[in-house]
């Protein structure tokens, strides 16, 4: 429907306007009802909804109304599938429409810097390319429905430690290139009806307030049109926060924030234009939930709870799996052991806390999926603590003795993480180390299910044969477990993040959670794998990584053009083959390394990716389509991207760390940085402009004469010593008045 909103804005009161500007409750706009301004309701997310009725609270604490709960974030991303993202949105904005939603709140695409941060099973990836692909497509699939997204946490909240009032020091290029990339692509691609702010300040100034991240980049350079909501509470100086680009305080600011507004409008401090700019674009997104309502919708539960598993079953990862141990063999005894069995553990705790549908239980799905084979069941520990219980221990070693096979379901109990506070350690408790321990004593065969929302260290990996990370499965994630330990489900999940063999060798380190109410990050654009690759650290699981039961073999790559210049797009293929005999789906894994830069860069960078479904002996060409930010550093001199002119190496593989095809494409940069020069730039930096080089050889000898060599005399090498001295220090070596007049001459012509 077509509505002047202009118009509207301009018979609305200040008082209305600037009341518009903050929720009526928990989970609600105001509606303005003299001018036909309607009220809309938004909900968590991000992997279901959470839609509380009554008695409404933000921490999940109180009931909601029963929805799917589909995989969390961090298992969405092992599936690397976009289509599969937009199935997940597709299903979300279903059922939004059903309970009358507009707005989900979610995804949450911050990036993973520390195994620690109590949030990372609702966040995607360490990679700022995967997650923002995976974000996007979240965002499209809601928002195919006419519904609304909230992609969150905007920006550089990547620790619950004081998330209210901690302040996250972020250099400009690693702010850029990791943790604002990380939501640029999906702000670019689906506009998202809304951002929301994070909780923290970002370089000193709350994320609420900071204008540079709400107006210069979000909708200034990226473009985004919808807008900008806060994170429940994020809301310190409401005036400030509105100038800044904020346009909706959430949840209800009980009158203070409307008030600070108007008052700062009356005082001069605030213009009204500003305000009647915000209330525009919450006008447009609300009129655009209320025109794509769908009146009477309704959704297929038992559909929504297949898709839930199938999802689930795409997104699993085999990590280890010895003596082909699975998947499972149908004949013979099976000892499946673990609090989790009773108790699976398939979501995180916190806003984004779901009351599911419908329930798998693992005990049943396993049953169900061995079609009446053998199997035992026994606890070995208690989730309430972590102390071993030696009934339980005895009972499950008995269970194990008396089976082929023991299959032990661990992880990390709720406890352990959640919203609100991190973890203190990357281990799981240690009666379960115990009872795996244990276990191996008296049998060989044992796989390990892990339910957990971010990596664990594993030092009982050496007495198991097999592994399947299932992380966070959602409300039909035990059938999915099932369905891979029988073989029904071939796994096709890679690490969305790097597994650290201990936490100590993880970048953030020493420097996470920060000192008071300050966080440095230190490790700058070394996150994740980027930091691995470069200091040859070791994981346990490298980023990417992930097994099938088939086998994949990569050729031929190709590239459609061995120059190009950094305006055009370069073509990539690459074929795969299923070697195996099973059908299975590989994720083929593009990188680019650029082989020489003047500035530091990390070894590679994950640049493209696609996930492919092949028959046993089928084989299917792969084509990636790259473009100028495939090679491209943010320059923090001309604030823009940036592609230095020289070779960079085209990396294909299955991992991080199993890279099988490589070439080299030669990329000429096109834009021209313009160097300034000073009496203190140094002889090298000089020298790498041949203009100059010229110039700087004819001062040089001109002043300490031709073909003068000191080295032997000084025993060392001139040349390389003179590369960082200044300018102006080979005045104070040898030169005089006239000469400090050339040196100017040769300035002023080079900054010409
Ligand atoms: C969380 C958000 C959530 C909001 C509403 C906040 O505490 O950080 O992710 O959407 O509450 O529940």
């Amino acid at each position: 429907m077509k509505r002047d909103i202009k118009e509207i804005v301009s018979k609305m009161t200040l008082e209305e306007k600037a009341g518009l500007c903050s929720g009526l409750d928990f989970w609600h706009t105001k509606g303005v009802e003299r001018l036909g301004v309607p009220s809309i309701m938004v909900t968590d997310g991000p992997h279901g909804l959470r839609k509380q009725d009554t008695s409404a609270d933000h921490l999940g604490i109180n009931d909601s109304v029963p929805a799917t709960c589909f995989p969390s974030g961090a298992t969405l991303a092992c599936s690397w599938d976009r289509s599969l993202l937009q199935k997940v949105g597709t299903a979300l904005g279903e059922e939004c429409q059903a309970e009358g939603v507009s707005v989900i709140l979610g995804p949450a695409a911050n990036i993973k810097r520390s195994p620690l941060c109590g949030r990372n099973f609702e966040y995607f990836s360490e990679d700022p390319y995967l997650s923002t692909e995976m974000a996007a497509n979240h965002i499209k699939g809601v928002q195919s429905q006419g519904v609304g997204t909230s992609l969150k946490h905007f920006a550089v909240n990547n620790q619950e430690h004081r998330r209210l009032s901690v302040d996250a020091e972020v250099d400009e290029r690693t702010l850029r290139e990791i943790y604002l990339a990380s939501f640029e692509g999906a702000v670019k691609q689906s506009q998202p009806w809304t951002v929301m702010c994070s909780y923290n300040k970002v370089n000193g100034t709350y994320a609420s307030e900071n204008e540079y991240l709400l107006t210069s980049i979000l909708k200034e350079e990226w473009g985004h049109e919808g807008f900008v909501m806060s994170d429940w509470g994020a809301v310190d100086r409401r005036e400030n926060a509105l100038k800044a680009g904020l346009e909706l305080e959430m949840p209800s600011s009980n009158g203070i924030g409307d008030n600070r507004i108007v008052q700062a409008v009356k005082n001069g401090e605030l213009k009204e234009e500003v305000l009647d700019k915000a209330v525009e674009r919450l006008l447009n997104i609300i009129f655009k939930a209320v025109d794509n309502k769908k009146e009477g919708a309704v959704y297929d539960r038992e559909q929504h709870h297949s898709l839930a598993r199938k999802i689930a079953g795409e997104c699993m990862v085999l990590l280890k799996n010895e003596d082909n141990i699975l998947p499972l063999k149908k004949e013979g005894k099976i000892a499946v052991i673990g609090g989790f069995v009773d108790k699976y553990r398939y979501q995180g705790g916190g806003s984004s806390h779901i009351k599911p549908n419908k329930l798998d239980n693992a005990a049943e799905e396993l049953k169900k999926a061995a079609k009446g084979e053998n199997i035992v069941f026994a606890k070995g520990f208690s989730l309430d603590n972590d102390e071993v219980d030696s009934k339980l221990m005895e009972e499950a070693k008995n269970a194990a003795a008396s089976a082929e096979t023991a299959v032990i379901f661990a992880g990390l109990p709720d406890r352990y993480e959640s919203e609100g506070y991190d973890r203190s350690h990357m281990r799981i408790p240690d009666n379960q180390i115990a009872l795996i321990n244990a276990i191996a004593e008296v049998q060989k065969n044992i796989v390990v299910v892990l339910s957990n929302g971010s990596p664990i260290e594993m030092p009982w990996i050496g007495n198991v044969k097999g592994i399947l990370e299932a992380y966070l499965g959602g409300e039909a994630g035990a059938g999915a477990i099932a369905d891979i330990l029988f073989g029904e489900v071939n796994p096709s999940g890679k690490l969305a993040e790097s597994f650290p063999k201990k936490l100590s060798d993880n970048p953030s380190y020493l420097n996470f959670p920060g000192e008071g109410d300050t966080v440095e990050y230190k490790e700058g654009l070394f996150v994740g794998y980027r930091y691995y690759d470069k200091k040859e650290v070791e994981t346990l699981f490298p980023f990417g990584y992930g097994l099938s039961y088939t086998t994949f073999e990569y050729k031929n790559i190709t590239v459609d053009k061995k120059n190009i210049t950094d305006e055009e797009k370069l073509v990539v293929k690459v074929t795969v083959k299923n070697t195996g005999k099973l059908t299975g789906k590989e994720i083929v894994q593009l990188y680019v390394r650029d082989v020489e830069s003047s500035v530091i860069r990390p070894v590679k960078e994950l640049k493209g990716f696609e996930k492919v479904e092949l028959a046993a002996g089928e084989e299917k060409t792969v084509e990636f389509v790259l473009d100028k930010r495939t090679f491209a550093y943010y320059n923090v001199d001309i604030k823009d991207w940036y592609v230095e002119s020289g070779d960079f190496e085209i990396l294909i593989g299955s991992s991080s760390k199993d890279i099988y095809l490589k070439d080299v494409v030669n990329v000429e940069g096109t834009t021209a940085v313009k160097k300034i020069y000073t009496r203190n730039s140094t002889v090298g930096d000089v020298m790498a402009n041949p203009q100059a080089r010229k110039l700087t050889e004819e001062l040089l000898s001109s002043t300490f004469g031709q073909g003068t060599d000191d080295s032997e005399n000084l025993g060392t090498d001139m040349t390389a010593m003179m590369k960082d001295m200044t300018l102006r220090s080979i005045l104070h070596f040898g030169g005089d008045k006239s000469k400090e007049k050339e040196l100017d001459k040769i300035l002023e012509m080079l900054n010409k």
